[in-house]
């Protein structure tokens, strides 16, 4: 199941045509899919739920893309939110998650954030260390509450993912070491301000396969038992998210089945609720990056198809070495062998090279697939380019969800001091 279709020979968002959103809002451009993140976000809970996992809270990881309009759809699917700042806090609210179903996860909360997340009643703090618990426990004890915690375990498992986003190996900087985590579990535990409910992990994003994870959830699985075996009282693990997705042809996910299945079968005598914070999973398929080629230009071994969107729009490819299928708006039918790179003055602005690709010629409309998560959100203006707009489509009709933010809005908050004036 895809929502980006061709129709007539033209590429479509559902029922919109992606040359007639060109046409309005211009290019680059990010398209969204509400029919995407609805479709992923039930295939998700129907695994687990189909697997017999009820007792649950799906927290979206809204660092994935946290545009307003995206964390409508996904809160009116019953998703809460798992964010990693006060920003994305501010954000999960104004889209309409409630309070209690927000957690927050993140291993640099400032003091003003734990305060601000106090204040709003968020759902679960996931303490990253010792002394964030200290201080979490004083700030809601001063108000005369008690905040709601899990702990944060590395459980040193390697995710066999990209070294960046990999976050469960014991050198990574996220969670408390697994073998320091029952005596520190049980000193968090006596502070009045805290009422620590479990333990929480996530070790890495694009999993492709189940078997560290497993490994993980059961090295948690022992933990929980190790912790009531000293009284505590083990109500909620959160399992994190991580689950891959295709990006290219040729890889193979975990399909939400086998995912519910392996937790069906690992977390069978734990007697928790499991909360879950697919980001990737939701949202990477969910939109495409629209751009325009500005030329095709002669190179010594391929072409290079220039085009306007560059790594400031779509980091992935020069962070992590992405792939996006990059496919026209419009094919011809014929196919070329291309190198496709953006205007920024980094020879690292490159999407792909030697690539069997549609003919384009300049003009032409195509588009990054597999772009709705850890694009947006990652985009910059280096260059003094534009902040590249949003776009959502529902059905047949289409709404501009965030402006493009041009050059001269940036430059108008910069100012000369008086020295330099004059
Ligand atoms: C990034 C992140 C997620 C989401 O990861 P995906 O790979 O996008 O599913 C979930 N939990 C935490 C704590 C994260 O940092």
């Amino acid at each position: 199941m895809d929502n980006f279709t061709p129709v007539d020979g033209a590429l479509h968002a559902e029922g919109v045509s992606l040359s007639t959103i060109a046409d309005a809002v211009g290019t680059p451009v990010y398209v969204y899919s509400t029919a995407a993140f609805q479709r992923h976000a039930r295939a998700f809970r129907d695994g687990l739920t189909g697997a017999g996992v009820t007792r649950i809270h799906l927290a979206y990881a809204i660092k994935a893309n946290p545009n307003l309009a995206v964390l409508r759809v996904l809160a009116n699917e019953g998703y809460g939110a798992d964010v990693v700042s006060g920003g994305e806090m501010m954000r999960a609210l104004a889209g309409g998650v409630p309070a209690k179903d927000i957690v927050f996860s993140g291993v640099g909360k400032t003091r003003e954030e734990l305060t601000a997340a106090l204040d709003a009643g968020i759902g679960q703090f996931n303490l990253e260390l010792e002394e964030e618990g200290e201080v979490l426990a004083a700030l809601a004890h001063a108000r005369g509450i008690r905040a709601p915690a899990t702990l944060r375990v590395n459980p040193d498992v390697d995710a066999g993912t990209h070294a960046k986003i990999s976050t469960g190996r014991k050198e990574n900087k996220f969670g408390v070491p697994i073998d320091q985590a029952v005596e520190m579990y049980g000193r968090l535990a006596e502070l009045d301000g805290l009422a620590l409910h479990g333990i929480a992990i996530h070790i890495g994003s694009q999993l492709l396969d189940l078997a560290p994870l497993e490994t993980a959830y059961r090295r948690i699985g022992a933990l929980i038992a190790e912790l009531r075996k000293f009284g505590h009282f083990i109500t909620r693990v959160d399992l994190g998210g991580g689950l891959g997705v295709i990006y290219k042809a040729g890889d193979v996910p975990p399909s939400a089945a086998d995912y519910g299945a392996m937790v069906a079968r690992v977390t069978r005598d734990w007697d928790v609720e499991l909360m879950f914070e697919p980001g990737r999973l939701i949202a990477a398929n969910a939109g495409v990056l629209l751009t325009k080629v500005i030329w095709v230009k002669p190179g010594v071994i391929n072409p290079y198809v220039i085009v306007d969107a560059a790594m400031n729009d779509l980091a992935r490819p020069a962070l992590y070495d992405a792939w996006h299928d990059f496919v026209a708006v419009r094919p011809n039918g014929g196919r070329m062998t291309a190198n496709i790179a953006g205007p920024v003055c980094e020879s690292g602005d490159t999407f792909a090279m030697g690539r069997e690709i549609d003919e384009v010629h300049s003009g032409d409309l195509a588009v990054f697939r597999g772009a709705g998560a850890y694009g947006a959100t990652m985009a910059s203006t280096y260059n003094s380019r534009a902040l590249v707009p949003e776009v959502l489509v529902d059905g047949d009709r289409f709404a501009v969800v965030a402006d493009r933010i041009q050059p001269e809005t940036i430059l108008a908050a910069e100012r000369l001091p008086d020295w330099l004036k004059g």
